[in-house]
């Protein structure tokens, strides 16, 4: 069976964008390929985390996942941290990145505009993402838009390794869906809707209340004309609230455009919060189900278990390649 794996970082609370961009398709992968999903705890804290959020979150992440549909006897959700090869292998692969290549990432230089101080982390951070996915030889790697370059780099790194140490590695595909791979952010739709934003309204939290749905989505940014037609160029705020009404109801962006024709923007956000509300709150019922029942831990047990048999097994492969001198 070909393998998946993908991450999400604990750094705040979940968004939309996330659920969209990346959860959505794993829970539509899991029943076709060896699926490993974490809660990639080691990347979050490449920017600074407050101890008591970083557990809350990290345990909100992995019981989202399975709110989401992930079924834990199906897949593996663990913390990146329960895995210690992935840290191993992340700094294996550092050496075989170069600074050049960390210094065109676009994520690095979003992360880092107007700071004054940056955490060397962020920095090599993607050399850490290419041992997430190389540690199991992945196949395919379900992530939002912003994901691609840095999966460019892992197919890279695996090319490398293999190019010096002999063929090992499988080079992974991204898996990046069509409508919703960069949900925008509300008050800004020049930048992707980001759970590190620092302002809530410009994101929709999964586990946001409705009435706060409904407030964020009514506060929105829009532009001035009337229509509600899908122009990323023209109407870009527009365009983002149609992809979001589309992954939520399943409808088409053309569906979408019909059914509003001659309505003014106010219904439309209407209309489009209740759709969300619709998708989100039998998520969070589940959510706090799951947190409730206390089972989180054998889930988070059981799937470390499992992915350390084959991170394990690789690290050791890739030491030996290396010319490691291996203990006894
Ligand atoms: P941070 O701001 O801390 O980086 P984030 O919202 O970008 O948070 P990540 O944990 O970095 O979340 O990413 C988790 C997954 O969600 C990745 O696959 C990423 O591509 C996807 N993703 C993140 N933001 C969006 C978005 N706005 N639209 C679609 N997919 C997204
Ligand atoms: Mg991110």
């Amino acid at each position: 069976m070909k393998k998946v794996l993908s991450g999400i970082q604990p750094s705040g609370k979940l968004t939309l964008g996330n659920y969209i961009g990346a959860m959505k398709n794993f829970v539509k992968l899991q029943n076709d390929y060896a699926c490993n999903f974490m809660v990639v705890d080691l990347h979050a804290i490449t920017v600074a985390q407050e101890p008591a959020a970083l557990r809350e979150q990290s345990e909100a992440v992995a019981a989202l996942f399975v709110a989401a549909g992930i079924d834990p006897d199906k897949s593996n959700v663990y913390m990146q941290s329960h895995v210690p090869p992935h840290s191993e292998l992340g700094w294996i692969l550092t050496t075989l990145t170069s600074m050049g290549e960390l210094e065109r990432m676009t994520q690095f230089k979003d992360k880092t505009a107007g700071k004054e101080s940056v955490g060397a982390g962020l920095f090599v951070y993607p050399s850490l993402m290419a041992a997430d996915i190389l540690v199991y030889n992945a196949d395919l790697v379900p992530v939002g838009e912003d994901q691609k370059q840095h999966l460019e780099l892992t197919r890279d790194l695996a090319g490398r390794f293999n190019h010096r140490f002999g063929e090992y590695f499988t080079i992974p595909e991204p898996y990046i869906p069509e409508v919703g791979a960069r949900i925008m952010s509300l008050d800004d739709a020049s930048k992707k809707m980001s759970k590190s934003n620092p302002n809530p309204g410009s994101y929709i939290a999964l586990l946001d209340t409705p009435d706060e749905i409904r407030k964020k989505i009514s506060r929105a940014t829009t532009d001035s004309g009337k229509e509600v037609r899908y122009d990323p160029a023209e109407k870009p705020e527009v365009s983002n609230l149609m992809s979001i009404y589309a992954e939520c109801s399943g409808m088409s962006l053309e569906q979408i455009r019909d059914h509003f024709e001659g309505q003014m923007y106010g219904n439309f956000k209407k209309q489009l919060a209740e759709v969300v509300v619709s998708v989100l709150e039998p998520l969070q019922n589940r959510y706090h189900e799951i947190r409730n029942s206390g089972q989180l831990h054998d889930i988070l047990a059981k799937g470390a278990a499992n992915a350390m048999e084959t991170a394990s097994r690789t690290l050791t492969d890739v030491k030996e390649r290396m010319g490691f001198l291996l203990p006894k």
